[in-house]
């Protein structure tokens, strides 16, 4: 494994070549400050040395570029970390920090939203590794514990609060969860956390995305909620819903997406090569709807962005050229086929038998 030495090492030799007299930039661990030595110096012991190649401003008389003050932090011009405010106020609950919810965490954060609430029950193992965010330090530690080093990591200011629990045990947690953020993102891998947080969101009156991996990456798709239209039990009653990725092959087993019969070798052909970049897609556009739903589109100049999604609730992403696309529309682009690398977008509508919408409904009568 490298180490900080080896790492100063490779700089010192990329930065002086061998037999120059330049003097070069390292930190000192045991004054805490930048140092000018000449090259090749080492300060302190073994993995005390750190070279510092992008420090601005060194020797200039300004300071070593610091961490911003909190009040600087949503102003890149000023030198904080993010170019906008936007999202400084708000709050998004992610359910589930798996493959999918540990990525658009992580995005959600890039964007600078100033409070995550993230939600998930499990611990972090080597199957997950392919499609997380994390790797193989983090092995059998919470997942809610991951993503928020991964965001804090992004923002040291972030706001972030965990939930080790599984929602489909702890409704009024759930509860507590959807009140206390502006968007929800249901970004769990099975039906029922998701009709229970459709169901919550209904009874809320909060925004919220759902987002899945089709079934072999051949699509993703993403479904928005937005208080008083269709909820995610009306979108299963409009029959579009495809059958979404198997997790692995016991699941495929026990869903019957895998033939009880299938050989092992059969079970390894029915995963193809590529899968986590499949997903990406939906990390794409969880996060940009999410912002959608959330910020001033006037304000921020998202106008035209949120005129194209217009009132459009469903969107599918084509990663492969697959027919059953084509009876969707398109976002705003050109042609009538399916085709792969672009949106197909459905408006859809409140379905009188929704088992979440329509009971509301009768209660509240
Ligand atoms: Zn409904």
């Amino acid at each position: 494994m490298k180490t900080i030495r080896d790492f100063a090492e490779n700089f010192r030799n990329l930065n002086t070549g061998s037999g120059s007299t330049a003097k070069e930039v390292v930190w000192d661990n045991v004054t805490g400050t930048f140092v000018e030595v000449p090259a090749g110096t080492h300060i302190g012991s073994g993995d005390d040395v750190i070279t510092s190649p992008d420090v601005k401003g060194f020797g200039s008389g300004e300071e070593p570029n610091p961490l911003p003050s909190k009040d600087r932090n949503w102003n890149w011009q000023e030198g904080g970390i993010f170019e906008t405010d936007a999202l400084k106020d708000k709050t998004a609950a992610i359910i589930g920090c798996g493959g999918l919810g540990s990525q658009v965490a992580e995005q959600l954060a890039r964007n600078g939203i100033g409070r995550l609430v993230l939600v998930d029950f499990d611990v972090f193992k080597a199957r997950n590794i392919s499609r997380h965010v994390a790797g193989v330090s983090d092995l059998g530690r919470k997942k809610t514990d991951i993503c928020e080093d991964i965001v804090r990591n992004i923002n040291p200011y972030i706001e972030v609060e965990k939930y080790d629990v599984n929602i489909c045990d702890h409704p009024q947690v759930l509860k507590e969860i959807v009140a206390k953020a502006n968007i929800i993102l249901a970004c769990t891998d099975n039906n029922s956390s998701r009709f229970r947080v459709g169901s919550q969101l209904a009874e809320s009156g909060k925004p919220g995305l759902f987002g899945r991996v089709l079934k072999r990456g051949q699509g993703i798709d993403c479904f928005l909620y937005r208080p008083g239209d269709a909820c995610y039990g009306c979108l299963f009653g409009n029959n579009v819903i495809m059958e979404e990725e198997i997790r692995d092959a016991q699941a495929g087993l026990e869903s019957g997406q895998i033939p009880a019969y299938a050989s092992p070798e059969d079970i390894d052909i029915l995963v193809q090569p590529g899968l986590p970049d499949d997903m990406l897609p939906l990390v794409y556009i969880m996060t940009k709807w999410a912002m959608l739903q959330i910020v001033d589109a006037e304000k921020y100049g998202l106008a035209g962005l949120k005129a194209a999604f217009g009132d459009t609730n469903y969107i599918l992403f084509a990663n492969r050229q697959e027919g059953q696309f084509q009876r969707w529309g398109t976002l705003a682009a050109p042609g009538t086929g399916p085709a792969i690398g672009r949106y197909y977008a459905m408006k859809i509508t409140k379905n009188p038998d929704c088992m979440i919408c329509m009971n509301d409904h009768e209660n509240t009568e």
